[in-house]
């Protein structure tokens, strides 16, 4: 997605899209020294609403403490930076993209002491990440040779940059193979997740997706699917390590993600999951899903903020 907008929020202040750049010596650019996150705003009839705005800065927060990171902002500043970048580009909806980088601090590893990271706020228009159609009837996905990231190197549970080295190895394998996306194992060959999403398995009425210590991002999609399934549909929701020959048993298989939402799965590793296309389940979870962040239904959570105040 190439979209370009007006206007990015670069430490503090609305700049123009093309004044807002860096100095090649980077930090980040590079040791990988940054964290970030991927939010959706809405469309409502209430006007713009960003979901679940508190929860996505809360992880980039705790992303940013997990490195030793020290933001200059309170959470308040970014949150208010969020709603702005919306407003200032008239984007009715769109993906937010809020980073947290260390800049031109020189070469050496180790971020030095006292150093401030620079955070910067963007916004795109970004329609469906796995094609309108692949919400509608399922994609084909592969299962990696790449496993993801062993709970004691990179941790999964920052949004790091970093971390998505292992997202592009296991993204461009699956496309070298024909399919629109992958399912990644962990180090122990049970299912962790997608390149940029979470995943779940219907089993005979039974919602499950892997626990956090499978080497995955603790999706915040993920978590509101658990919610709506358990509170709102009555679903049981198993969270618990998932054997690879699972995926081929299920009856029903989604992705979750911002950028993805629901995508339902059609095949893994040209095996049909289930009926081979989006399964009745995943249909009601994934209608639940939009009316929620559409505004459609009662928001007895408050997870949709207004962009305007
Ligand atoms: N796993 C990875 C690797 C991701 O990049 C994402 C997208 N942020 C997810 C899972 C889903 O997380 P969320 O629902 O918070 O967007």
């Amino acid at each position: 997605n190439t979209a370009t907008t007006k206007y990015i929020w670069f430490n503090g202040e609305m700049v123009p899209w093309e004044n807002a750049n860096v100095h090649v010596m980077t930090h980040a650019l590079h040791y990988g020294s940054s964290v970030f996150e991927g939010i959706r705003a809405y469309e409502t009839p209430n006007g713009t609403c960003i979901f679940r705005l508190k929860e996505h800065i809360d992880r980039l927060f705790n992303s940013s403490k997990i490195y030793r990171f020290d933001i200059p902002f309170t959470k308040e500043e970014v949150m208010d930076a969020c709603c702005k970048i919306m407003t200032e580009n008239n984007l009715p909806s769109g993906y937010i993209r809020p980073l947290v980088f260390i800049g031109n601090v020189g070469l050496g590893v180790r971020v030095p002491d006292g150093a401030k990271a620079q955070v910067m706020v963007g916004a795109i228009p970004w329609g469906a990440y796995l094609g309108e159609e692949g919400l509608k009837k399922g994609v084909k996905v592969g299962v990696s040779s790449w496993r993801r990231l062993a709970p004691d190197t990179i941790p999964t549970e920052a949004k790091a940059a970093g971390n998505y080295l292992s997202s592009i190895l296991i993204a461009n394998e699956c496309a070298q193979n024909g399919y629109d996306e992958a399912v990644a194992l962990d180090v122990n060959g049970y299912v962790s997740e997608g390149s940029g999403e979470n995943i779940f398995i219907i089993k005979d009425g039974v919602l499950y997706t892997a626990p956090y210590t499978c080497g995955l991002l603790p999706g915040i999609t993920r978590l509101s699917i658990i919610t709506l399934a358990k509170e709102v549909l009555g679903l049981e929701v198993r969270e618990q390590r998932i054997p690879r020959e699972m995926v081929y048993l299920a009856d029903e298989m989604f992705f979750s993600g911002t950028a993805a939402e629901i995508t339902p799965i059609a095949s893994v590793d040209g095996i049909p999951v289930g009926c081979g296309y989006r399964g009745p389940l995943t249909e009601k979870i994934q209608k639940l899903f939009f009316d929620v962040v559409q505004g459609r239904v009662e928001d007895k959570w408050g997870w949709l903020t207004p962009v305007k105040k």
